[in-house]
């Protein structure tokens, strides 16, 4: 046996071994790029009362192509060259418009993952750069076709009811989390807890009604948050949060309204840099970030709303001072985003910061976040009383 085993015929194996070794190496990186360059890590899906929200965590930017399909209904997500990772669910819960998911290979360096669908849908997508909270996304929004007409047709009531209609604002939502505390209290679960107790205040009294921007545990872009404020009619908007804040000693609630000159701190406008990043976060396509109302800041109607905002912050601080320590004594300004309607007064409140442990503490009580809806409520009645009514405007004035 070991004649066949020439030196020479030895060596001629050993080069074309080596060789094979050369190749190999060579090629290897060739299909790490090629072939399976992206990978898929995670899916999310959030539910909103008006759509899905489908979130796909990638390790990088993407080439992505979405194709609806009948009969069954269903939409494919193409992705080139993606790899899956494990753990991806194929399972759905009780959501309205997916029954289930699947994946597999398109051809050859396309991975498709298909959504099966209940009805046909109306879809959007978009995707996301990194940022501090997360990696690359692709985002993909799925609304009823129906509803979606059907709510174009409605318009606001023309005729005042002189019944205040008052924008209750949860901040963050979904993909954001807000702020969070040492004991991973999250902001977006404790602000949306407070907006529900002020709701059942504004109802219950036959004077106003409210409207909440979001009801359930999605995110809604700032800029549509103050449209749907517009939609009903709101005469007043709340934001409400609960952020951290860089030294875990900083403790008390605040309130902001929006500046027409700077910020009137560092915190004030720290905090407004924060929130304003919200979108990029929580996920809006870039028709939802437009900012429809930049330039209507010098307006005489603005200054006129701003002169209510600070007004009502005013009554809020008041009576918020009742229930706990208060960060700063007078309404804060600076440019938050959410407070950009130029005919609606609003204000932003802090209710406390999660970053502080005893305050994180606080949040999480039921009974705190009843004092804090209680103390809001009382303000919307001081506020209504004090300027009696004459900061409503009848309905046509509203775009
Ligand atoms: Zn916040």
């Amino acid at each position: 046996m070991m004649s066949l085993w020439g030196n020479s015929e030895h060596q001629y194996f050993m080069k074309q071994f080596i060789l094979f070794l050369i190749s190999i190496s060579l090629l290897l990186p060739l299909f790490a790029t090629s072939s399976a360059s992206v990978s898929v890590k995670n899916l999310r899906v959030w539910n909103a009362p008006d759509n899905t929200r489908v979130v796909l965590d990638l390790s990088s930017s993407i080439d992505y192509r979405i194709t609806p399909f009948y009969n069954p209904d269903r939409i494919a997500i193409d992705i080139k060259n993606a790899r899956l990772s494990k753990g991806i669910p194929h399972e759905i819960k009780n959501n309205p418009y997916i029954k289930r998911f699947r994946y597999g290979n398109y051809s050859k360096n396309i991975t498709r993952i298909v959504l099966d669908l209940k009805k046909p849908v109306r879809v959007k997508s978009f995707t996301l750069k990194p940022n501090n909270v997360y990696g690359y996304r692709l985002v993909v929004d799925l609304f009823d076709k129906k509803k979606t007409v059907a709510a174009k047709i409605i318009r606001p009531p023309a005729k005042r009811t002189g019944i205040v209609t008052i924008a209750i604002d949860a901040g963050h939502g979904g993909e954001d989390f807000g702020a969070s505390g040492k004991k991973k209290t999250r902001e977006k679960k404790i602000v949306l807890s407070i907006a529900k107790e002020l709701k059942k205040l504004v109802d219950k009294d036959p004077a106003l009604r409210s409207h909440m921007t979001r009801t359930g545990d999605y995110y809604v872009s700032l800029r549509r948050r103050t449209k749907q404020a517009r939609r009903a009619n709101a005469d007043l908007f709340i934001s409400i949060h609960a952020d951290a804040f860089r030294r875990s000693s900083a403790r008390g609630a605040a309130v902001f309204t929006l500046s027409n000159s700077g910020a009137s701190s560092e915190t004030a406008r720290w905090l407004a840099n924060k929130e304003n990043a919200a979108d990029l976060v929580g996920g809006a396509s870039i028709s939802d970030r437009e900012d429809v109302v930049a330039g209507v800041l010098l307006d005489m109607q603005m200054d006129k709303t701003l002169e209510y905002s600070l007004s009502f912050g005013g009554q809020v601080l008041k009576e918020m001072r009742k229930i706990t320590k208060l960060h700063s004594k007078t309404v804060q300004q600076a440019g938050f985003v959410v407070l950009k309607s130029p005919d609606i007064p609003s204000v932003l409140i802090e209710t406390g910061f999660i970053s502080n442990p005893y305050e994180e503490r606080k949040l999480k009580s039921r009974k705190y976040q009843k004092q804090v809806a209680t103390a809001i409520y009382k303000g919307i009645k001081q506020f209504i009383s004090h300027e009696k009514v004459a900061f409503m405007k009848p309905a046509s004035t509203r775009k």
